[in-house]
């Protein structure tokens, strides 16, 4: 059976568990039946370590909420940056032990991505786009040890693709055969217009990674909008890769925007205007050819992740009516 739900917005909570309590009221009044909570924002993993006081009053809110929860791991986590591998899987590891004990049954992540070049500097964090300040966001707070302080002058060779593929694929084998008890999803998140590696750049990498980690709760999130804007905006090939994905989604997250892949900066909604970019727009708003995903999904048993924009939450409600009405 499918499930529609809506995901939470970090920034927005900024650590008020008032107004996360505020979300999850919405989204339930919205008709949503789940609810997919993002790790940064809950102020609960600070430091690569659980805070129990908020983990206790972040779980008597959900229990208020009759959803299925899923969460998102922080957009900045990173598993194929080798500076910060080590923190990165501190934090999968303690966000298994919250999710066990917020009855949070699935894992989103992104899939690793590193810029393609020979030699990587250490410093070259002048990236402009919001994902890579999400990046840097996430390395900045996990940069307090003193042993990763960058070194501005050296070069450091970076392992061969393949190489850094295979060991994200190793950890998250490691990670998902200890924790049977959550599903762990690598979603497709490539979109900006810098050419990266990534095993969630195409639908074959995203098979290809899948068999490879071969764990039961193993699963690939397929985001439709991510997909389209990767795509430039042809709609045609983000459903070709949705029927090639479909034997392996176990979690779905679709929100519009105008298959104009951009990095330009926001600069208070421009990019809105312009239709640049990732701007996870109310469904029908862009030009997401979202029946015809929806249509694809008849035998898909999982839940549909609305990832609308804070800032629409007055449209939660006809875009989660429009997933029902086109599943029926
Ligand atoms: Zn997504």
């Amino acid at each position: 059976m499918i499930k529609i739900g809506q995901s939470m917005h970090p920034n927005w909570i900024n650590g008020d568990l008032n107004k996360l309590d505020e979300e999850l009221r919405q989204f339930k009044d919205a008709g949503a039946q789940s609810c997919e909570l993002v790790l940064q924002g809950l102020d609960v993993v600070i430091g690569a370590r659980i805070i129990e006081s908020r983990q206790d009053a972040i779980i008597k809110i959900l229990r208020d909420y009759d959803f299925d929860y899923t969460m998102h791991m922080p957009h900045g986590l990173n598993l194929l940056d080798q500076e910060n591998l080590e923190v990165f899987l501190k934090i999968f590891r303690v966000s298994i032990d919250f999710a066990r004990a917020a009855g949070i049954k699935l894992l989103n992540y992104h899939a690793g991505r590193s810029r393609i070049d020979d030699k990587k500097k250490p410093d070259d964090k002048a990236a402009t786009d919001e994902s890579a300040k999400a990046v840097e966001d996430s390395a900045n707070g996990v940069n307090e040890n003193p042993n990763d302080e960058a070194k501005p002058d050296e070069e450091v060779a970076k392992p061969d693709p393949k190489t850094l593929i295979q060991n994200e694929i190793a950890q998250i084998k490691t990670l998902a055969s200890n924790a049977p008890d959550i599903m762990f999803c690598m979603e497709n998140a490539q979109f900006g217009t810098e050419p990266e590696i990534s095993a969630g750049n195409d639908a074959s990498g995203m098979i290809d990674y899948f068999k490879q980690v071969d764990q039961p709760n193993f699963k690939l999130t397929f985001d439709i909008g991510h997909s389209y804007l990767c795509h430039n905006g042809d709609g045609a090939a983000t459903l070709e890769d949705m029927k090639q994905l479909l034997p392996y989604i176990g979690h779905i997250h679709l929100h519009d925007n105008c298959g104009f892949k951009s990095d330009a900066r926001d600069f208070g909604g421009q990019r809105l205007v312009t239709g640049a970019g990732d701007i996870h727009l109310p469904l029908g708003w862009g030009s997401l050819p979202v029946e015809d995903a929806l249509a694809l999904l008849k035998d898909y048993d999982g839940i549909v992740n609305l990832e609308i924009e804070q800032r629409f939450s007055a449209y939660y409600s006809e875009c989660i009516a429009l997933v029902r009405e086109n599943l029926r």
